[in-house]
């Protein structure tokens, strides 16, 4: 008798041991996920929350490869994320697709070549099979679709599915090399649990990032406000001051713009005012700042740009807009259309007088001189105005 009991007795104590060690599991398991929820909701902006998802993430959960696709019908998302931080469009684990097919086909290629689990397979006939994590291996559509640029074949994936009010906003795809990683059939819960969250938090940062951007875009041309321009011109003289290196500014007025409207209406004199900040547009770098600073009146800031580069831009935008021929719908006329420009440039190479809103008002008053100048002098044409000498102007009043 005493035997069984002992033998019973070792049973138990076992199976309460496996318990507790369950339970440690299930505790750090829980305290990791908390942790990557944190992480998620307390990201301030769309790159941040990105670099949750793509790094954090991987290294958290010690993931092969993740990338996120992201459904972009419109292509908003991308124009957001283009004006607010462009370096994020490099990225090959950020992918967007224009409609819901590309992800469905990734799903059905899945299913098909047997490679998801059956519970997929069954839900694939009904119209909610979406809300289903997808694990198993990795078919030939997966890999170009999702993982295009792993460096080695994933042995097994799990693809996320992000629902927002019953909508697919786009997927959070983990790769492993290991193919017992993801098996089709394992639990999902805690995976559920976070792309819930994160399906939530990617759609409320972009949000975020479309109403930040709303109040610093003309709504009118696309590109950016007065508002915008403001903020960046104290932060690039702040650089430029404590790099010692050249800032550039250009006023562009539209000439007689005042005779397009008046001939051909508003609906004309708003037309030309887009197609004179494309053309601008497409003469700019990266690294500069166009903004409509008023009426038909833009503005550049050129970074780390001597006078001379900047003359050499300035002309380059003036002769592409004579050159250019506008033509609209209904009118019987192209449209000819010349800007007037006015170009300064401030180098402080001492530290005399840094006063970020005084340098930030003579770089305006210096160009707008020079835009004067241009004007007076028959338009269609480009005005330097020294900056120094704005300065010494201005700080005598
Ligand atoms: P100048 O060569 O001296 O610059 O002459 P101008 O006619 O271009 O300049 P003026 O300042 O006399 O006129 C600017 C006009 O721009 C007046 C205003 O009605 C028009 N304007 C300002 N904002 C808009 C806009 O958003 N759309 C349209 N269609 N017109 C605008
Ligand atoms: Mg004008
Ligand atoms: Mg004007």
């Amino acid at each position: 008798m005493d035997q069984t009991k002992d033998t019973s007795n070792f049973e138990l104590r076992k199976k309460l041991k496996a318990l507790v060690t369950q339970a440690q599991n299930n505790e750090i398991k829980l305290q990791k996920l908390q942790r990557q929820e944190l992480a998620l909701i307390s990201s301030e902006s769309l790159p941040q929350l990105i670099d949750v998802i793509l790094q954090q993430y991987r290294n958290e959960y010690e993931l092969d490869y993740v990338s996120l696709l992201l459904i972009d019908t419109d292509y908003e998302i991308r124009h957001v994320i283009e004006f607010m931080s462009p370096g994020l469009l490099k990225l090959p684990t950020l992918i967007f697709s224009s409609n819901h097919t590309t992800l469905e086909n990734v799903v059905i290629a899945q299913v098909q070549e047997g490679k998801a689990n059956t519970t997929a397979i069954q839900k694939t006939l009904f119209p909610d099979f979406k809300e289903e994590p997808y694990l198993g291996r990795c078919s030939e559509v997966c890999k170009k679709v999702l993982f295009p640029a792993i460096p080695k074949d994933a042995a097994s994936v799990a693809i996320i599915p992000l629902i927002r009010n019953h909508k697919l906003i786009g997927s959070l795809n983990l790769a492993s090399y290991d193919s017992s990683r993801f098996i089709a059939g394992s639990g999902t819960d805690l995976i559920k649990r976070l792309s819930a969250i994160l399906a939530v938090c990617v759609e409320n940062s972009i949000n975020n990032e479309k109403l930040k951007l709303l109040g610093l875009t003309d709504a009118l041309t696309g590109i950016h406000n007065r508002r915008y321009f403001m903020q960046r011109l104290e932060e690039e003289i702040v650089r430029g001051v404590r790099q010692k290196l050249p800032v550039s500014c250009l006023f562009i007025d539209i000439d007689h713009f005042k005779a397009f409207n008046d001939l051909y209406g508003h609906a004309v004199g708003d037309e030309v005012l887009r197609y004179v900040a494309e053309i601008i547009k497409s003469q700019m770098r990266m690294s500069d700042v166009l903004a409509r600073y008023g009426g038909e009146e833009f503005s550049v800031l050129l970074t780390n740009t001597d006078t001379h580069l900047a003359q050499e831009i300035a002309e380059r935008i003036r002769v592409t807009i004579e050159e250019a021929i506008l033509t609209v719908n209904n009118l019987p006329d192209d449209l000819h259309i010349t800007v007037s420009i006015g170009c300064t440039t401030m180098i402080k190479t001492n530290d005399a007088n840094t006063n970020v809103s005084f340098l930030g008002e003579t770089l305006l008053n210096a160009a707008d001189h020079a835009l004067y100048a241009s004007k007076g002098a028959g338009r269609n044409c480009i005005n330097v105005t020294d900056f120094d000498e704005i300065a010494t102007a201005q700080s005598m009043h």
